[in-house]
């Protein structure tokens, strides 16, 4: 049992470890490399990275509760800060199985102007953010103020994948760590569309519908 539950845990650092791998690979990430991520293990826990991603290895992660007690290794006090970010993310959504937080700089200029990033790119609309990515107004990093104001974004948004840390980042969750990295990805190539299409002339809407053709397109694939 000890045995089957320790390959669990390290399967999970293995996605964990890729996701963060896939980041840097993607060019998404900041200058500074800034990043925190987190995969859920049970009801209670989950791993987060211990406050750096550059050369992570599984047997960095730390093993948290989602109250906020580190259970197993150790964290730097800067991922200290945002257990709780992570761990309300995971207790207002169930089903939640990842929690990927960059500076990725294109959604972090949407973030610094308080501008929800609309949902205009075919990515965003098939990788899971068919809806614009709210903006959570600002507060400390893992304070009371910020954290609320996650809960708070998602229980208005409830369908979002994704919301905007003003003046500060993106915040995106999905079912496992390759699909919210994937969706990090998508968005942050959604904001750079957004950005670029303002010079000439601007970004437009999806045409009425479009959500459901491209459900109905993904069903015929499937079936
Ligand atoms: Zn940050």
């Amino acid at each position: 049992m000890t045995t089957d539950v320790r390959r669990e845990v390290r399967d999970e650092a293995h996605q964990l470890v890729e996701a963060s791998r896939r980041l840097f690979e993607a060019g998404v990430m900041s200058h500074s490399g800034h990043a925190n991520l987190s995969v859920r293990l049970d009801a209670e826990r989950f791993m987060l990275t211990p406050g750096f991603v550059r050369g992570l290895r599984p047997e960095d992660l730390a093993t948290v509760s989602l109250d906020g007690q580190v259970l197993e290794g150790e964290l730097r006090s800067v991922s200290m800060e945002i257990i709780a970010m992570h761990g309300a993310v995971y207790r207002a959504r169930p089903r939640v199985g990842s929690v990927i937080h960059t500076h990725s700089p294109s959604a972090t200029a949407f973030a610094v102007a308080h501008r929800p990033l609309p949902c205009r790119t075919e990515p965003m609309l098939r990788f899971g953010q068919a809806e614009d990515v709210p903006v959570v107004p600002w507060g400390p990093r893992g304070s009371d103020v910020s954290v609320r104001g996650v809960v708070d974004a998602l229980t208005h948004s409830p369908t979002t994948a994704a919301v905007l840390l003003a003046n500060h980042g993106l915040l995106v969750f999905g079912s496992d760590p390759a699909d919210t990295a994937h969706l990090v990805v998508a968005i942050e190539e959604g904001a750079e569309a957004e950005l670029a299409a303002a010079a000439i002339g601007g970004a437009v809407d999806f045409p009425a519908g479009a959500l459901e053709s491209v459900r109905a397109s993904i069903a015929r694939v499937a079936s």
